[in-house]
């Protein structure tokens, strides 16, 4: 097919679309936003919702093959769209990763570890939670969380039942806090021929619960790295995955890992690759979902990664784009509110060159000010 069907209009979509271009194919986006990050960059748009029959109906029309920015779409949404066009990566995926409870029910019974857990649907089961996981813990909503929204940590059982009463929606989960040594991810393409290729462990730090900053590669002992490697490799074939997976995992003290969460598309910690690598994760996603052959993920030079959200960091731009060997990315939204992933900014070192944590902010130049700090 020559037309690759976007669900969702938002950064993932518009990177997905001029990788798409870049390739051969048009982008056609489904979306609520006209002139959005997406619909700003492609060759056409259906507007509406995602869970409306007639707008995916229209949008499947349009295109040859389907695929997704945006996670949320119902079940309902997706079988319709899947019956009438090829859906990668499958409906089955989607639905294990858009909600918390059978992401971890799967992980699980694949053999791979997450921190402990418990589905948390009522004040009883709150208490039989608390009661087997201990406290402090975090409670976070099973479907439609993301930056760190719709969850909260909790020290005491009057927080756990406070948070309990606000999150919405429900069911919960409660999850064991993970005192980890650091945070990484690993991203993997795998085409219809079961082929992969995987993007070098990165390490991530997180400010105010949303990504802040990659360092690729992560700088962890090799054995954590390459275990990293197998673990994602090891998930996106149980889930016979065609397209791209990203795997957030914590890297405990003693080097063993667990699973924090999957996304089934492009992630926030690969947009490193944009720059640092032949073929960017936007790339390796359009390949394996046209099925084109995957070229090895490969990195030739070491990189960090900055976001820039909201409008104090987007106050830096004019600076950033004078700035020497910063190589900003601009999403095209309208509106800096608080919070909200407005670009980012990567800058490339020699392999074997990335800079330790002193010497972050040297590196990366006006964005020195922005504080790097973790909460
Ligand atoms: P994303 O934007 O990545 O989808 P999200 O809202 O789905 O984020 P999580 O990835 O579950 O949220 O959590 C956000 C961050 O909170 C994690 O990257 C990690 O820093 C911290 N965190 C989450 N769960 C735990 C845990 N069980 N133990 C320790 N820290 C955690
Ligand atoms: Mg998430
Ligand atoms: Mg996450």
């Amino acid at each position: 097919g020559s037309t690759i069907g976007i669900v969702g209009g938002g950064q993932l979509g518009r990177m997905l679309a001029m990788a798409a271009a870049r390739l051969g194919y048009r982008a056609h986006i489904l979306t609520q936003e006209a002139d959005g990050p997406a619909a700003q960059v492609s060759a056409g748009i259906t507007l509406g919702g995602y869970d409306d029959p007639a707008a995916l109906r229209a949008f499947a029309a349009a295109v040859d093959v389907v695929t997704f920015e945006f996670e949320n779409v119902s079940a309902e949404g997706l079988s319709l769209l899947a019956d009438l066009k090829p859906v990668h990566p499958s409906p089955k995926i989607l639905g294990i990763s858009q909600d918390r409870v059978q992401e971890k029910t799967f992980l699980n019974g694949a053999g791979i570890a997450t921190a402990p857990w418990a589905e948390v649907t009522d004040a009883a089961s709150l208490e039989a939670a608390i009661a087997a996981i201990g406290l402090p813990a975090i409670l976070k909503t099973s479907r439609l969380g993301y930056d760190g929204r719709g969850q909260a940590r909790v020290s005491t059982p009057e927080e756990a039942l406070a948070a309990f009463h606000h999150l919405e929606p429900k069911p919960l989960v409660l999850e064991g806090l993970v005192n980890f040594a650091c945070e990484v991810s690993v991203i993997v393409a795998r085409g219809a021929d079961g082929q992969m290729a995987s993007f070098d462990t990165v390490e991530n730090q997180h400010k105010n619960g949303i990504l802040d900053l990659t360092f690729a590669p992560a700088r962890i002992t090799e054995d954590a790295a390459a275990g990293a490697q197998a673990l994602a490799r090891r998930v996106a074939e149980a889930l016979d995955l065609v397209g791209l997976l990203a795997v957030e995992m914590f890297v405990d003290r003693d080097g063993s890992l667990r699973v924090n969460e999957i996304a089934p598309r492009p992630h926030n910690s690969g947009h490193w690759t944009m720059d640092a690598c032949p073929a960017s994760q936007f790339a390796l996603h359009i390949r394996a979902v046209a099925g084109l052959p995957l070229p090895e993920a490969r990195r030739h030079s070491d990189a960090v990664m900055k976001n820039l959200i909201g409008p104090d960091d987007m106050a830096l731009w004019p600076r950033i784009v004078a700035a020497d060997g910063l190589i900003p990315h601009h999403y095209g939204k309208a509106e800096a509110r608080a919070g909200r992933k407005m670009g980012h900014v990567n800058r490339l070192f020699p392999k074997g060159s990335l800079p330790g944590p002193f010497g972050i902010d040297a590196a990366l130049g006006p964005l020195a000010e922005v504080s790097t700090q973790q909460d």
